[in-house]
């Protein structure tokens, strides 16, 4: 569904990304993990054409999104794409913010967008909270309050980038478990994660990711369990 081929990005002549390779299957969850700084941010933001590639290419669903002739706002309606910090609209209601975008972009009327909006909202468990505002929440509901914004235009592909980050970790079961329940649903993702456990749990492929490429790749049990690479080992032994 996702594919990465040598995918090179460049910062004022500092290489993030070297040449990077990487799939994603369809209803796969793939985990980013490396060490702070190894581009997997920088990653995430060039899938979702939020920078420019110095060379290789982005292909979703077969199309070529890398191309400079493609318009990113068409791409980004079908991937969405949760970060560290919520960012959700403090000046809007938690209703406002999830259907904010279904209702701008996709067109949708406003009562359709505020039932499906309410609909996920009662999934993840915050149906009671569709009226407050975001400061009125704790740090785990306005990450999944942010997820379920993502949601409401129904992507094909989720991006998750550190989003338990910056919770408490007492707040941070609660979004591992809604991530959880996106992957039973099928939902194909790549996740950054400093989270090995989760990381472990709940993707089907780990890369590890060094200096702007993937270095090793493989099923969790393989990637944690037998890495083959010394750099893996060198990162695991110090992190784990
Ligand atoms: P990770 O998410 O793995 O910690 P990042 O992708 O955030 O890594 O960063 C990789 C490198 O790219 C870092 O050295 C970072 O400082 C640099 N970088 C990221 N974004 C920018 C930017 N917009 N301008 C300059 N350097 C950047
Ligand atoms: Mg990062």
């Amino acid at each position: 569904m996702l594919t990465c081929q040598g995918v090179r990005k460049e910062f004022g002549g500092r290489v993030v990304l070297d040449g990077l390779d990487l799939t994603v299957e369809e209803h796969r969850v793939v985990a980013l993990i490396g060490a702070s700084g190894s581009g997997k941010s920088t990653l995430l933001r060039c899938v979702n054409l939020l920078e420019e590639l110095d060379d290789g290419s982005i292909t979703l669903d077969g199309e070529e999104i890398s191309d400079p002739r493609v318009d990113p706002d068409r791409v980004r309606r079908r991937i969405g794409m949760v970060f560290q910090s919520y960012n959700l609209f403090p000046h809007l209601s938690v209703l406002e913010n999830v259907t904010l975008a279904p209702r701008r972009v996709h067109r949708r009327a406003r009562a359709e967008a505020e039932a499906q909006a309410r609909e996920l909202l009662a999934r993840v468990g915050l149906a009671d909270r569709a009226d407050a505002y975001p400061d009125r929440l704790s740090g785990g509901q306005q990450q999944r309050v942010a997820i379920v914004r993502a949601l409401a235009n129904s992507p094909r592909l989720m991006l998750l980038d550190e989003v338990t980050s910056a919770l408490d970790p007492e707040l941070v079961g609660e979004v591992l478990a809604m991530i959880r329940d996106l992957k039973a649903d099928g939902m194909t993702m790549v996740l950054a994660t400093h989270e090995m456990g989760f990381a472990r749990e709940v993707a089907d492929q780990v890369c590890f990711l060094d200096a702007g490429r993937v270095v090793e790749a493989g099923p969790p049990a393989q990637v944690f369990g037998e890495p083959t690479q010394p750099r893996t080992r060198q990162f695991l032994k110090r992190i784990i």
